[in-house]
């Protein structure tokens, strides 16, 4: 039986875009796949994976005869990767991306994308702290949500048909509008990251003895927070550059509750901060409920058995891990 794509380019081949080639090989979703990546070297590393059938330096030539194409590229890299692919688009092909913001992305390149071509941004809400080709693994995608926020222009049967295919990766898939969609991730993602940057920072700053001892005793919380910090720096400056306004409300929100906090434990308020912090517990419950998170204690350290060979960050990642 033919797989419901023919060929599918994969523009970028990193975390996000060698998880894809794994996934859509592994279950059948695809007749080949076309990989195209900036440097050599990278390009290199992921024919040594086996992770395509074709690969080249001239994004262009991927494109070429592509029933999908999916963008797997840092945002702020999107508008030249755009020129270059734009007129070797196929009609009747799926343009997709995975970019972790998406108002931007119907901005930017929405003017681009040639008559015919359906038009459907994407982004999986699943990923790790690692990047490059080695850093993919087909599960990534497992039980983690991947949000579609179409363009109007875009043809019904090919949402479906986009949907199918993440779903066939064992995503569940939800349709949003961009604008939306920002605003939620900004919330349940850009924050966190914006929060875990800062409080690693200020450590980084630390006189070296005080340092030394964070460092020794980051069991205590502070580990948690340099996994977050260890992502990316590339992507995640092209995240906070590209959804500057849904961050800054955000972040509004957020200052205006620390300050909040802040006069509790100045005044020594035991019932405000008890009375918040049963509240987050209860978030913390819905989370786990929601399938997002499992019960088991975690104190930063895997669930895995010896056997198992799926990378530790996959089993982590799956159980609740930062999705950018
Ligand atoms: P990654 O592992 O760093 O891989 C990035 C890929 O993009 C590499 O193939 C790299 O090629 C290529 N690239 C980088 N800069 C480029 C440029 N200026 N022009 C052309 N190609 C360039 O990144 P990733 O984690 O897979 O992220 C890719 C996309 O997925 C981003 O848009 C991100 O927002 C989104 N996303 C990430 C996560 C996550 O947790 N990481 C989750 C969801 C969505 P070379 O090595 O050849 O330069």
């Amino acid at each position: 039986m033919s797989a419901p794509f023919k060929k599918l380019a994969l523009i970028g081949i990193g975390l996000i875009g060698s998880s894809i080639a794994l996934a859509a090989r592994r279950y059948g979703l695809v007749d080949a796949i076309a990989i195209a990546t900036r440097k050599s070297e990278t390009l290199d590393e992921a024919r040594a994976l086996e992770l395509g059938d074709v690969y080249t330096l001239d994004a262009a030539e991927a494109v070429r005869g592509a029933d999908l194409v999916i963008l797997c590229v840092p945002v702020g890299a999107y508008e030249s990767v755009m020129r270059a692919i734009a007129p070797a688009l196929a009609p009747g092909a799926i343009f997709s991306d995975v970019g972790s913001v998406k108002g931007f992305v119907h901005k930017t390149l929405a003017p681009m994308v040639p008559k015919g071509v359906s038009f459907i941004p994407g982004h999986p809400l699943a990923g790790t702290e690692h990047s490059g080709p080695k850093a993919g693994f087909a599960e990534l995608f497992v039980g983690r949500w991947c949000v579609l926020t179409p363009d109007a222009e875009a043809r019904s049967v090919d949402v479906e048909k986009l949907t199918k295919f993440w779903r066939g990766m064992g995503s569940q898939v939800e349709t949003m509008d961009p604008a939306h969609h920002d605003m939620v991730l900004a919330i349940t993602s850009h924050i966190p990251h914006l929060v875990a940057y800062n409080i690693v920072g200020t450590v980084a700053d630390l006189e070296a003895d005080t340092q030394s001892e964070v460092i020794k005793f980051s069991a205590s919380g502070f580990r948690d927070f340099t996994r977050i910090a260890a992502s990316d720096p590339v992507m995640w400056r092209d995240v906070f550059l590209t959804n500057r306004d849904a961050v800054l409300e955000m972040l509004g929100r957020f200052s205006e509750d620390l300050s909040v906090l802040q006069r509790a434990v100045r005044t020594g308020d035991g019932d405000a901060l008890e009375a918040m912090f049963t509240r987050t517990r209860a978030i913390r419950r819905s989370v786990i409920d929601a399938g997002q998170e499992t019960a088991a204690p975690d104190f930063g350290r895997p669930h895995q058995s010896d056997s198992d060979p799926t990378p530790v960050s996959a089993v982590r990642d799956h159980g609740g891990g930062d999705d950018a």
